[in-house]
């Protein structure tokens, strides 16, 4: 049987490869508060930003699988015949969309095309604690992004550990207890 990766994989790997190993070895963090509480109002905000967007046909939680990536999305919203996923993520909004983001809408995107077989050109992101909707144009470079990460994320599957790598994202980082990057603090007198 072919593996198949979850789009948040593909975000998580791209944040830190040994985030990816930590979830996918079932170490996973919990949900947070803020979290449970996004999900009670999510389906009242979904339909609102389809209205907005004049979408004909709103799906909730489709599961769309295609190009070796699988995975549950937040929603599908149907604009002029074509679907483009909606993956809503309870945050504030970066001044700039990351990459690890993007690629997660995108790897949605392509996973839609194939189990809808229609073309999806772009997904949306909508960052619930601020209520604002960004477009991810599906781009050769970022489904060339997207398909070698999860080829990456596949030998974690098959059994390859990536090293944690030391960078400045693991002081904030909830998987640092598993890595022993906790930084040693000196107090000068
Ligand atoms: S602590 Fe650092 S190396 Fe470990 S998972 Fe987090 S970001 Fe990655």
């Amino acid at each position: 049987m072919s593996t198949c990766i979850n789009p948040s994989l593909i975000r998580q790997y791209l944040y830190c490869p040994a985030a990816a190993y930590y979830i996918a070895t079932g170490l996973a963090e919990p949900p947070t508060e803020r979290m449970r509480r996004g999900k009670e109002i999510q389906r009242e905000a979904i339909e609102a930003i389809a209205k907005a967007l004049q979408a004909e046909k709103v799906e909730h939680s489709p599961r769309l699988e295609g190009w070796g990536i699988c995975g549950v999305v937040d929603a599908v919203l149907w604009i002029r015949g074509r679907p483009a996923p909606l993956e809503v993520k309870y945050t504030t909004p970066p001044p700039k969309t990351p990459l690890p983001h993007k690629a997660q809408a995108a790897a949605y995107a392509l996973a839609a095309q194939a189990t809808y077989r229609k073309a999806a050109t772009h997904a949306y992101i909508y960052y619930a604690e601020a209520g604002e909707v960004r477009t991810v144009q599906l781009t050769q470079d970022l489904t060339h992004l997207v398909l070698q990460t999860a080829a990456q994320v596949a030998k974690i599957l098959k059994g390859w550990t990536p090293h944690p790598q030391p960078t400045p994202k693991c002081q904030g980082c909830w998987y640092k207890k598993y890595c022993g990057h906790t930084q040693t603090q000196v107090d000068t007198i």
